[in-house]
């Protein structure tokens, strides 16, 4: 997504839990975060003091990105979801992003007045490997959505994702890789990496490889980092590698 009209990010997490339902999720950092302070992410809770976000934290043009340590379509939040969308009605003048990997619910949890889409939503879906991507692309594409973007975050295998990109419903492919403790995490490959990056430039569409994480296999080497920092820059080199090679 194009960010240059932006002028403050921010983070809204009106719920809190959500349940493992893929192996994207095995390595979870809403779960791991949550063993430390002893609080089960089974549970879902609405945000005592997170639920409302106040309009005066929130200038024209902000970029609000929902649902960091949930999924904005988990069924638990159902009856709190409604609460969410009055807000996004009323602040057209800001941007919110959405991700999810239940895109099969979208159709049946967005309000009566939302047509095909609205302007300021962009929906992104989350899918780590072949079949994930057959499933959820699938759905996320019958789903009305105004702007759709793909997440293969954490990637765990290779992933051709060229037929659902001939549609033009998608608009940005965003890559990355799982950050992890050694003895956990699995790894990501260069080559997949690149087809993805091919697979997008051949369609004109937007690419990131926003994060290298903690295994980064490239000709049977690891050269992961540990740090996120560190993480961001390699995939940052990468990327500049591949437009400049490609
Ligand atoms: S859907 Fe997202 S937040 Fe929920 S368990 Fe899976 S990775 Fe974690």
């Amino acid at each position: 997504m194009q960010n240059t009209q932006i002028e403050k990010a921010i983070a809204w997490n009106p719920w809190h839990g959500c349940k493992k339902i893929s192996q994207g999720c095995k390595n979870c950092f809403v779960f791991n975060m949550d063993k430390r302070y002893g609080r089960d992410t089974n549970i879902i809770t609405k945000g005592k003091t997170t639920y409302e976000l106040k309009d005066s934290k929130c200038p024209p043009n902000s970029l609000i990105k929902l649902c960091f340590s949930s999924d904005f379509f988990i069924e638990d939040a159902d009856e709190w979801r409604d609460g969410c969308w009055d807000f996004i009605r009323r602040r057209k003048d800001c941007i919110f992003v959405l991700t999810t990997k239940r895109p099969e619910r979208i159709k049946d949890c967005v309000p009566s007045d939302w047509g095909e889409g609205w302007e300021n939503v962009y929906m992104s879906v989350s899918i780590e490997n072949q079949e994930m991507a057959d499933i959820r692309l699938k759905h996320f594409l019958e789903a009305p959505v105004k702007h759709r973007e793909v997440f293969c975050s954490p990637l765990i295998g290779p992933i051709s994702i060229g037929k659902y990109l001939d549609t033009g419903l998608i608009k940005c492919v965003n890559v990355g890789g799982e950050m992890a403790p050694k003895k956990d995490v699995r790894p990501i490959e260069y080559e997949w990496v690149k087809n993805l990056y091919l697979e997008a430039k051949e369609r004109n569409i937007e690419f990131y490889f926003h994060q290298s994480g903690s295994m980064f296999l490239r000709d049977g080497k690891n050269i992961g980092k540990w740090k996120l920092k560190e993480q961001i820059e390699c995939a940052e080199e990468i990327q500049k590698e591949l437009e400049n090679s490609f």
